[in-house]
């Protein structure tokens, strides 16, 4: 900046010169040539006044002057101009003398020339006499202002590089000093402040030091406020399945599309939930310790350290970041990564691992409120609802069958002879039988429809919704041959078979609450085993059940 100051001064002092040594020139010109004028009228009225023949005698006259070097009378008609001969210091003039005749005057002009030089050489030593004054000027009262403005440059460049514990100083007072002493105060509050943020979020996200700090920072604090923003809304969904959606979006936000994510109940050792986009790239289903991102709780990234997962069967790079906040409870993030994609996921990263972080806990007590509702209404043995959360449920079904004018069917089930079961084999295999014959149940009904352990070998099911009897009559005869046709292998290798009856009752046709189609269903789950078992029974008002129940 100095520099180009100086540069300007010194092209203003060199023009403003030359500007006035053309002028001095010009104005040193004129006045010659008036001289001059003046000089020849002089000589013209004298030869004029004059024979012709007196000519040779007036030019030795004019010749003796000390001004006239040299004259001649040449015999032309065009009159030249006059010459300025700057080399030989002569100024060469021509008179008209008339008749054919023109007298040729060469003046003496080294007197002329020498002060006109004389006054050029002082011109141009006062403009570099000023020059070099002005220079000194500038750079003793520039210089200090100067001083300030590149030792704020400078500290400008350390602050965008996350260095704030400097200072600049000054020799100058007043609003200079003041200046100085206001940019000083905003320096140190700059660190105290920036240092805290800085402080706080690395904290809170674990990331490499770039060589810009202020962007950094800036960039951070954008992903925190996200971050903080997505846990709210997460915290207000209803289950895993709801925020595990919301995480997949964030993962593809971030440009990722090629990902696994898995929840295992360590407890239980259970997948609890599997979500892939692409391919999975390796299988940990039958061995969860098989995983190393499980089985060491850290990160393994294949860019750092090639083919660390012998899992992994794919040829691209993978990172998987395990997330958990207690031991119940493991999440991993499997991200396939393209060799185009290495720099960006290396930056985003920390920001997918604070996302993972934050959600974990929230994820845990999802799953673990949704595990314990799961519990208090389902059965632990055959994993079928229990009685609990038939009275709750029931009212509901009803109601909304109800509204929709739909038909429901009631199956009630019990197993045939199943004491024997016990009596033979033991218990446990009584249990087996019991766990074995309530998968064939689920499976044998819809999603929508309701399976109930209802007590100790007898099962409830409500099918919601039936065009008609024949509909709930071939549900219950299905289920009662895919029973009968099942082997059912034992704890001692022995296969066995078992047959169960069905009751069968219909809403609205038969019965019009929740609790007497139950309790109609089973009186003709009773006149079934009267009538030999392995067998599926409407319910009718003749059933000799019935009609003690209306007797008494
Ligand atoms: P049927 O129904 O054909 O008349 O004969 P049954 O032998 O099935 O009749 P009953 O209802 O008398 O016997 C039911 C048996 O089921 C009695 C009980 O020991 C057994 N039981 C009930 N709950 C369980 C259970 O959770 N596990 C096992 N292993 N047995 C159970
Ligand atoms: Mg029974
Ligand atoms: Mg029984």
């Amino acid at each position: 900046m100095k520099k180009r100051i100086l540069i300007i001064i010194a092209l203003i002092m060199i023009i403003t010169t030359v500007i006035r040594t053309v002028a001095i020139s010009y104005s040193f010109l004129n006045f010659s040539d008036t001289v001059i004028e003046n000089e020849n009228c002089f000589i013209k009225d004298l030869f004029l006044e004059n024979n012709e023949k007196d000519y040779y005698k007036l030019l030795n006259i004019i010749k003796h002057s000390k001004h006239i070097k040299n004259a001649v009378i040449l015999e032309e008609t065009n009159i030249p101009k006059t010459v300025y001969d700057r080399k030989n210091k002569v100024i060469v003039s021509y008179i008209n003398l008339g008749k054919g005749k023109i007298l040729k005057i060469i003046y003496n002009a080294e007197e002329f020339y020498n002060k006109l030089y004389i006054a050029l050489a002082k011109l141009i030593a006062i403009g570099l006499f000023s020059l070099i004054i002005i220079i000194l000027i500038v750079n003793y009262y520039l210089n200090p202002y100067l001083e300030i403005f590149e030792s704020i440059s400078k500290s400008t460049k350390e602050i965008l590089k996350g260095k704030f514990n400097q200072q600049i100083s000054t020799k100058l007072n007043g609003e200079a000093k003041n200046f100085v002493n206001s940019y000083n105060y905003f320096l140190k509050k700059l660190k105290e402040s920036f240092g805290v943020i800085e402080e706080k979020y690395t904290t809170l996200i674990e990331k490499e030091k770039s060589n810009d700090p202020l962007n950094d920072a800036k960039e951070t604090i954008e992903q925190l406020s996200e971050i903080f923003k997505f846990k709210r809304l997460i915290e207000e969904d209803i289950d895993v399945e709801s925020i595990l959606k919301r995480l997949i979006d964030v993962i593809k936000n971030y440009g990722i599309n090629h990902f696994v994510l898995i929840g295992i109940d360590n407890n239980k050792k259970e997948i609890i939930y599997s979500k892939t986009e692409g391919d999975e790239c390796c299988d940990i289903t039958d061995n969860f310790n098989l995983c190393r991102a499980y089985r060491t709780k850290n990160i393994i990234n294949s860019i750092q350290y090639p083919k660390i997962c012998q899992r992994h069967f794919c040829e691209n790079d993978y990172i998987c970041i395990p997330f958990s906040n207690s031991g119940n409870f493991t999440g991993i993030l499997k991200i396939m990564i393209n060799k185009n994609e290495t720099e960006k996921i290396k930056h985003d990263l920390p920001y997918i691992k604070a996302y993972l972080n934050e959600i974990s806990s929230i994820i845990e007590s999802k799953y673990t409120l949704e595990l314990l509702h799961e519990q208090s209404i389902k059965d632990p043995l055959t994993g079928l609802f229990n009685r609990r959360f038939l009275e709750k449920t029931l009212p509901i079904v009803m109601g909304s069958a109800n509204r929709e004018e739909r038909k429901i069917g009631f199956l009630m089930i019990d197993i045939d002879h199943f004491k024997r079961v016990n009596d033979t084999y033991g218990h446990k295999n009584g249990d087996l039988v019991l766990q074995k014959l309530s998968d064939i149940i689920k499976n044998s009904i819809r999603k929508s429809d309701i399976a109930v352990r209802y007590g100790g070998e007898e099962f409830l099911v409500i099918l919601q919704n039936i065009k008609d009897i024949n509909d709930a009559i071939n549900v219950a005869e299905k289920i009662r041959k895919n029973i009968e046709n099942t082997e059912i292998e034992l704890d001692n290798g022995k296969t066995i078979k078992k047959t169960i009856s069905v009751g069968v009752s219909i809403y609205p046709d038969q019965c019009k609450k929740g609790w007497e189609c139950i309790k109609f269903a089973d009186m003709a789950l009773y006149e079934a085993k009267n009538s030999g078992r392995n067998k599926v029974v409407l319910f009718n008002k003749n059933l000799a059940e019935y009609k003690n129940y209306i007797n008494t």
